[in-house]
């Protein structure tokens, strides 16, 4: 393999028009977002793309080819802050020369592995972007769409948005706009709430441990993917016929595989979604979204919230929002569902802010467990003055906490066991050494 060494310059491959097109505009640049390299002669050049934890490998084909393109066509260039790029002047030849081969290489920043994404020459590199990358580029420049959801976070034009749902006091929390512009869903009040550190470190910082996940979680990401693509299919209405995995005992939905034991019990768990589907009877008339996102914004904290349901459907002019669970015993019940599922909480304030519309009496939230040999099913009306305070009060104790701390202190109990970050985190480990061996 020939040596290559860091580059400075950025490569941008840039078009410079005579006059405005159909856009309205005369310049575009590409650049590519990583490390680059090059032989010394300048004839091959490397792009290293970093990910967190281990190489992400599943990049599109479009992403590759226009990573690819702007590495081969690119000119070493610089930009002042907020100006368009120009050529670095007064380079060697080696450092401007077009390369002849072009490699994309993933870099996983947390286990240091390594792999080549692409290794094309420069011929390969020009019909892949054509056949690729163009068309979505297009798209890219031509979207004129709003998809709300976390980058509302960095969006200048927010406040003008007429499409990002308004909802004053979702969190309920009292006015007041300690910091800058945040994001935060369910999951994240709850991480925050199980302990600081771990949400920090998880969640903000996005460090993960990449030690493969527990056989529980793995088979509740099965049963999820397997219901989801279920339910996404246009001709699925309802899954009371539904067959389930050929064999029982090894299977895989969503690239989650399962064998043996946990695979049977997910199939156990998918056979007893079938009576609970929200679909069955549904009519042909109402509207189905599998995993949508919402966002909403709350104007007086200034923070983004964002839920995905498992799944959103009308019947008889209401929405229904359906959370579905999996677990190997049944609740405790004596705690309440919404202290057990903060999740259910932001769903009763999301819908009771108005986000989907429809009629209000007519909408609830639901919560559908799966056990192994046994389901159940629980409502929550938004439209009850009870359900909305205590949706209220479950939402308030997390959100404060999460919107005043600047500190994240761990908080190390027994779940530090199972922590995504407990590579990073001294006080998590130092508790666990104090445990007798079976319990850590
Ligand atoms: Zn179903």
């Amino acid at each position: 393999m020939v040596r290559t060494h860091p580059v400075p310059d950025e490569w941008v491959v840039g078009q410079l028009l005579r006059s405005p097109d159909r856009r309205g505009a005369t310049r575009y640049e590409q650049t590519a977002w990583g490390r680059r390299y090059a032989s010394s002669d300048g004839g091959i050049r490397e792009l290293w793309l970093l990910s967190f934890g281990t190489v992400k490998k599943e990049r599109s084909s479009a992403e590759l080819a226009a990573a690819a393109h702007t590495v081969a066509f690119g000119v070493p260039s610089t930009a002042g802050y907020g100006e368009p790029y120009h050529p670095v002047e007064g380079l060697p030849a080696t450092r401007t020369a077009r390369p002849q081969r072009v490699r994309v290489v993933g870099v996983g920043c947390g286990d240091g592995g390594s792999a080549v994404l692409l290794d094309w020459d420069v011929e390969e590199v020009r019909e892949r972007y054509t056949e690729h990358a163009v068309p979505a580029l297009s798209r890219a420049v031509d979207g004129t769409g709003h998809v709300p959801g976390s980058s509302c976070v960095g969006c200048k034009a927010l406040n003008g948005c007429t499409t990002l749902h308004r909802a004053p006091g979702v969190l309920a929390l009292p006015p007041g706009r300690p910091r800058l512009r945040r994001s935060v869903s369910a999951s994240d009040l709850r991480a925050h709430d199980e302990c600081p550190a771990h949400f920090h470190l998880t969640r903000q910082l996005k460090l993960r441990s990449p030690r493969p996940e527990s056989a529980a979680i793995l088979r509740g990401r099965a049963v999820d993917a397997w219901l989801n693509e279920r339910h996404a299919a246009l001709s699925a209405r309802g899954c009371q016929h539904m067959a389930g995995p050929e064999d029982p005992g090894n299977w895989s939905a969503g690239g989650h595989a399962l064998i043996g034991d946990e695979a049977r019990t997910g199939a156990r768990m998918l056979t007893e979604h079938a009576a609970l589907c929200p679909l069955n009877g549904l009519g042909p008339g109402e509207q189905v979204r599998v995993q949508p996102q919402l966002t909403c914004y709350d104007p007086e904290l200034d923070v983004v919230v964002i839920a995905t349901p498992d799944l959103l459907h009308t019947r008889g002019g209401g929405w229904i929002w359906r959370e579905t669970k999996t677990a190997g015993n049944h609740l405790w019940e004596g705690r309440s569902l919404m202290r057990t599922y903060p999740q259910l909480a932001l769903a009763v304030l999301m819908m009771a802010s108005g986000i989907l519309g429809g009629d209000s009496r007519r909408s609830r939230v639901e919560l559908e467990m799966l056990y192994p040999n046994d389901g159940g099913l629980e409502e929550l009306d938004p439209g009850l003055p009870s359900i909305v305070d205590e949706a209220r009060t479950v939402i308030a104790e997390m959100a404060g906490p999460w919107l005043r701390d600047t500190s994240y202190d761990p908080n190390p109990g027994r779940r530090c066991g199972d922590c995504e970050a407990l590579d990073w985190c001294r006080p998590g480990r130092e508790y666990l050494a104090t445990l007798p061996a079976p319990s850590r």
